[in-house]
Order: C-alpha cells, then structure tokens, then sequence
C-alpha cells in the first residue's frame, strides 16, 4: 500500500483520473503516467516534479486550478513528498508562486498556496508569503515561449527570505515563472532557491 492509498480516509474520493470512488487518484491512473520531465530553470539550484502533466495529474491540478476543489492539493503534495524522499531538500522554509489577484477572487482560493500548506505540512517545514506580484501582466498561458520570459521580467518581488527555501507551484512549463520568483527571491536574501512542481509539461 502507497502514501496515496493511505490519505484521505476518512473521506469517499473520487479518482480524478477515471472517476472511480476509492482514492483521489487510482492505482490503475497511476500507473498510466509516465516519468516526468525536469527541465533546468536559470536560478534554480534543485527542481522536484511530482508527475508528468497529463491524465489524472492533469486533472488533479485543474480540479485545484479551475474548480477549487482543495482535496486535490492532497495527492499532489502526496507525489512531491515521495519524490523529495528520493532527492533529498535543504529548504528551510516553504513558499509559493502567488496566483494573479482577480484569478485568486474569481476563484476563491490562491491554488499553489493550497497546495504550498499541504507540502509545508507533510514535509514539517514552515509555509511562508514571501512573493508578491509587482502588476498586472498578460495571463502567460497567453504568451508563446519567448514572450513568457520578458512578460516576467521584475513580475515578482520578495523581502525577508530565508537562506534556503522551496518554492512551490502546480505546474512548470517553461520554468519562465520558477525563473522569475527564484530572482526575487534571491534580491530577498535567499541562497538557494528549489522548486517543488507538483507536474511538469
Ligand atoms: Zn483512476
């Protein structure tokens, strides 16, 4: 039996993957992702992905995103706290990619600081606010590759970090947005900079 058959117990779950009652995400869905890919991000010392985005992790984080079921913050941070076993963390600290301020409302919760409490939880660490977003800028999904980077630049900004924290967000792409957190960050007094990426694309 796996930590994500243990969680959640005391609640009826429903796969994400295919619906099924039982765990957030079934063994059968588990066992259909594949291995995700960790790109290397500028500024970022160590990255941690839970699972490649696709089928039931996919759904999982647009459950979170879109609908704001917090229940699907669980097997995520689930995934990362198995893969942080396996490669170790120095962080002191937990923060996270702050969502933009009219999609936190429309929404109800600010997802990555979701998920950021259950990671924080499970791996006994402090969950800090250190990021604030600086303005508003065009929604990155909007943007093609090179656009991301420069709609980013000074996107983000921090005071009083910590030497050593992770940072956690749903999803990472091009790593443009870990890039950009990861400098204010550093501006902020941080040292190391690791990222904690419930999946990848
Ligand atoms: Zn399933």
């Amino acid at each position: 039996m796996s930590l994500l058959d243990l969680i959640d117990l005391g609640a009826p779950a429903r796969c994400a993957g295919c619906r099924r009652p039982g765990s957030p995400l079934c063994r059968v869905c588990r066992a259909r992702l594949g291995r995700a890919h960790v790109p290397a991000v500028p500024g970022v010392d160590h990255l941690v992905v839970g699972w490649p985005y696709e089928g039931g992790a996919r759904s999982l984080v647009l459950d979170l995103k879109l609908k704001g079921e917090r229940g699907a913050a669980t097997p995520l941070a689930a995934a990362l706290a198995r893969e942080v076993a396996g490669s170790g963390l120095m962080a002191e600290a937990v923060t996270w990619v702050p969502g933009r301020p009219d999609e936190n409302r429309r929404r109800g919760l600010d997802h990555a600081g979701v998920l950021a409490a259950e990671v924080g939880r499970g791996l006994g660490l402090p969950v800090r606010p250190l990021l604030r977003r600086t303005g508003e800028r065009p929604d990155q999904a909007s943007l093609g590759a090179a656009e991301r980077w420069a709609n980013l630049q000074g996107a983000f900004w921090a005071e009083d970090c910590p030497e050593r924290v992770a940072l956690v967000d749903d999803l990472v792409t091009t790593g443009a947005t870990a890039s950009a957190c990861a400098q204010a960050l550093r501006a902020a007094g941080a040292l190391r900079v690791e990222v904690l990426a419930a999946c990848s694309a």
